[in-house]
This record gives structure tokens, sequence and C-alpha cells, in this order.
């Protein structure tokens, strides 16, 4: 398999890379999956799980017997939630040739039940049409919890007591936010195990899906190139990179309420530094891969006050200010911008700063890991050329937006008579290596979920180490109620960024 990579035909490429990794195939058993998408009349059950759920479908991926049922208080129709289902669909399917024709056979398993959360007489009543449907099967109830976070417990306790299921599986998809610092978190976990155990819960970051995410560990562990380099001894610092060129314009009230570092940092981002650092695990499966991060985690100290820069744009002639948002209150302090060095305390990276920068608002979209390596030592060309290259160090980038790609930054001899060095970059590009569709995030965590396939949900202990490393930050910023630095909207961020990069040595990509 190994040489096959080195084929140009990209199609024929991918049968042999799937016989090389371990693809869970889904279960086409006889038994049945309902899936219960819970707040169905809301945003994000209209705009992804929906249109998630129908891709899979189209990929033949979910089980035979499956049906799908939408739950909130909202008096739809069955039909109503069907035509809701079709107005929104977005996803990378809808482009196909046989897609109404897939639609009409999809929309057969969707139905509606109308109830309140915290009635678990409307969750038997959920639970007999469910049955109905699953028709005598071994069932497998997997519930999707796309409402507020502070009914999450009401619905756990109806649907565990009135309609999980007799004969198969229960499983709970439990959206960010988990709570608001470690206390709260701590607090959810708890009453959430009342009623579920750990291996019930799945906790989503939607970000977690992302190809380079899975492509971080392959890139590390199967090519003998990186690894040898992965450590202080070569890696001068990493940059974290989560940037937006959109503020919040409307849909500010639930940001207002958590920040940018509860928002993306102390989950996301957190998440890939802990992929990024961590050991080699025992092995692919879930556990041994969650254990090693929640090691990284745990390697961790609190990011010091000092070691934080926060901000929040401000508006002009032809942008809103975040403040501006009918939504967020006048004098908030929340911050849509923060940068924050992180220090991982153990062998492999004493003393390497990892920068993490996310924001809104700023003059580009991107999501990116950089790496940047040490100088080489004694430089030859310098010595001899007096160029700067030894300021141009060498530069690994993972790429997850603009445009996914994987690029390494290297020294390179300009062709001519004369010795002219630059930087270039060896450069996977991936729409142009493999030029075909990727599949949308939540499809991957969903098709997980279905398989009980843990490694991108966040366990309990993953969660209480990551509050860990945030909350004592987050607690002075607000108990001192810090102002954050003002940016404008579509600029790099706030200045102090810069001397933040600056104090650790860190030339920003
Ligand atoms: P919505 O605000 O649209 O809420 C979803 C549904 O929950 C609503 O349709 C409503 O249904 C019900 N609901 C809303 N507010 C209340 C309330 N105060 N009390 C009881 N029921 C309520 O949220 P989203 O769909 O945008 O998001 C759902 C969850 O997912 C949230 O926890 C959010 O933080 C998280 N999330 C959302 C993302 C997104 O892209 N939207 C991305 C990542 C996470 P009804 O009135 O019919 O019962």
């Amino acid at each position: 398999p190994a040489n096959s990579l080195e084929t140009e035909d990209v199609e024929a490429v991918s049968p042999t890379i799937k016989e090389c990794v371990p693809i869970i195939e889904t279960e086409k058993t006889d038994s049945a999956l309902s899936f219960i998408v819970v707040g169905a009349s809301g945003e994000l059950a209209r705009k992804k799980i929906f249109p998630a759920l129908f891709s899979l479908f189209c990929e033949d991926r979910l089980p035979e017997n499956f049906t799908i049922f939408g739950y909130a208080r909202s008096a739809l129709t069955n039909e109503e939630l069907r035509n809701m289902i079709i107005r929104n669909l977005t996803c990378r399917i809808d482009k196909r040739k046989n897609c109404r024709e897939k639609m009409d056979q999809f929309l057969k398993r969707c139905f509606y039940h109308s109830g309140q959360y915290s009635s678990e007489e409307h969750f038997l009543e959920l639970d007999e049409k469910l049955k109905e449907k699953e028709a005598g099967r071994s069932s497998n109830r997997l519930f999707y919890l796309a409402i507020p976070p502070n009914i999450f417990i009401d619905v756990v306790r109806c649907a565990r007591r009135r309609a999980s299921s007799e004969n198969g599986w229960t499983r709970v998809i439990v959206e960010k936010p988990f709570g608001r610092d470690s206390e709260t978190s701590k607090e959810l976990t708890r009453d959430l195990k009342q009623y579920l155990n750990e291996e019930q819960i799945f906790r989503i970051d939607h970000h977690l899906g992302e190809e380079l995410v899975e492509n971080l560990l392959v890139l590390r562990f199967s090519n003998l190139v990186f690894e040898p380099l992965w450590s202080r001894n070569y890696i001068r610092n990493v940059q974290i990179i989560f940037s937006e060129d959109k503020g919040l314009e409307g849909r500010g009230r639930y940001f207002d309420n958590y920040g940018i570092i509860r928002d993306i940092m102390q989950n996301h981002l957190l998440q890939v530094l802990a992929l990024f650092a961590m050991e080699t695990p025992v092995s692919l499966n879930a556990e041994d891969i969650r254990n090693e991060k929640v090691k990284v985690l745990r390697s961790m100290k609190p990011v010091k006050v000092e070691d934080a820069v926060i901000g929040q744009y401000k508006g002009d002639s032809s942008y809103p200010a975040f403040t501006d948002d009918p939504t967020v209150s006048d004098n908030s302090l929340t911050p849509t911008f923060a940068a924050a060095t992180l220090f991982i305390n153990n062998a492999r990276w004493e003393g390497v700063p990892f920068l993490m920068i996310a924001g809104k608002a700023l003059q580009s979209k991107r999501a990116e890991i950089r790496v940047q390596f040490r100088h080489v030592p004694g430089n030859l060309y310098n010595r001899k050329f007096g160029t700067d290259l030894d300021k141009v160090t060498n530069e690994l980038v993972l790429r997850v937006q603009p445009d996914e790609a994987i690029y390494l930054k290297i020294n390179n001899k300009v062709p001519g008579l004369g010795m002219r060095l630059d930087s270039s970059d060896l450069n996977l590009l991936f729409k142009s290596r493999y030029p075909r569709e990727i599949p949308g995030v939540y499809e991957r965590l969903l098709l997980d979920a279905v398989e009980g396939e843990r490694r991108l949900f966040i366990r309990s202990d993953e969660l209480d180490a990551a509050w860990k490393v945030f909350t004592p930050l987050l607690k002075t910023l607000e108990e001192k109620k810090t102002a954050p630095e003002l940016y404008s909207y579509g600029s790099s961020g706030p200045v102090g960024v810069h001397y933040l990069a600056a104090k650790h040595g860190v030339r920003m990509g």
C-alpha cells in the first residue's frame, strides 16, 4: 500500500487507502435505529443536522431500518417538518442528479412529535411512536440535544425514564457549551451522569469533524519524517489560529454570554493542541487516544493573565461594532478576540510556546496550525552570503481554511548562476490532489455517534482538564472587569497580540 501512494491517479489511490485505515462499516443489521433531534425547530437542526443526515442517507451510511424524529415544543406536523427539511437543504448532495428521488425516500423516514422538554408524559408518547416504527425489532436510539443547555437535564431525565431503548443502546449527543467554567461544567457532567453513563454521552465539537483534524494524527504517526522533529528539540513555537472575517451581526445574544475564549479556545483549539502534542497512543482506539489527550491537558498550567490579550471589534461607517448588535448589551466587555500563550510542562514540550489566536470580524477567515522550527545552527549560507535566511526558519502549516492544505516552507536556491536563496513551499493543496467532495463535519460526527466511535467526542476528564486551563483567566478577567482592547472590523486584531507574540519569540504568519 505505501508505494501505491506514489501513483498520480487519485481515484486509484483511494481504495488502497481504505484498505490501510480501519474504517468501521455501518451496521447493516436487523436492528432499528431511531434518531431523535430534540430542538428540531431550531437553527442547528434545520441547517446542519437534517442536511447531514440526508447526506449520510444518500451515501448509504445509515442502517437499513432507520427513522428520524424531530421533537420540540413548536406545533409542527410531519409535513411541516418535511417542508422545513427541504427548504433548508444546503448540503453537498443537493447538486446530484437523483437528489429529489432520494429526498422523497428520506422524508418518508422523518416524523415529528411536539412536546414539552420536561414532560415525561410527552416523552412516553414519543416512545410509543418510536416503538411503532421500530416494529418489534431490537432498537438503538440516538438523541441529539439541539437545544439551549439550560434544558439539557430535563430532556435527558425524560428521555432516560420514558423513551430510552429497552433492548439496544441509547446514546445522547450533547452540544456545547459544556458549562461556563470548571464548576458549572462539573455540575453539568454530574447531572448528566445521574441519568447516563459516560459511554452514552457524546459531547460534540463540530470543528473536530474537520478533515485536517483527523489528518493531523495520520501526518504525525504514519510519516517517519515528522515525528522525530515533534518536540522542543526542533520546534520553536506553534500557533493555532482560528479567525473569522464576519462579526456576530444579530447573533450576539449567545456569544455575549460566553465570549471567544469559551466558544472557541477552551474547547476546539485546546482539543487541536492536545492532538498535536500528545504522545503516540497505544492504538487508534478512542479510549487510547483520549487517554493521551488528557495527559497533555493535565500537563498544562492555567493561562496567566499576562500571557493573554483580549479584544472586541469596534464599528465604523461601513461595519457595526459588536455592541451595536441589538442582542448585545451596550457596555459589554465580552471578548470577540483572544490570544493566549500556553505551555505544556512535560519532557517533550517544556518551554515551547503554543500561541492560540481566535477572533471574529478579522481580515480573513482562516483556520490553521503553524509550526515554526528552530534556526539551522551555524548556518553556512548565512555566514558565507550574509543572507537573512537564519531568520526564515522552516515552517510547517496545516491549513483547514480557506483551502485545505499542508505546506512546508523550506529554504531553496533560486535557479541561476549565482547563489541566491529563497524561502519557498512544498505544497499539498487538497483540492488539486484530491478533487472530490469533502463530507461535512456533522456527517462524520453523526456517523461516528451511530457507530459508537468516540475518538472525536470529548470525554468528561478531558473537559475537566480543559476547563482548568482557562477558568482562572476567565475568572480574573470577569472579576476585574478587564476592558478588551478595541480593534477595527476587518483588521488583524488588537495590537497587543503582536507584543504577546514578540514576547515569546513567535513570528506571526
Ligand atoms: P435555538 O435557539 O434555535 O434553539 C433550538 C430550539 O430549542 C428552538 O427551536 C426552540 O424550539 C427551543 N428553545 C429555544 N430556546 C428555548 C428556551 N429558552 N426554552 C426552551 N426551549 C427553547 O438554538 P440552535 O438551534 O441555534 O442551537 C441549539 C444548541 O446547539 C444550543 O445549545 C447552541 O449553543 C448549540 N450550537 C448551535 C450551533 C448553530 O450553528 N446554531 C453551533 C454550535 C452549537 P421550540 O420552541 O420549538 O421548543
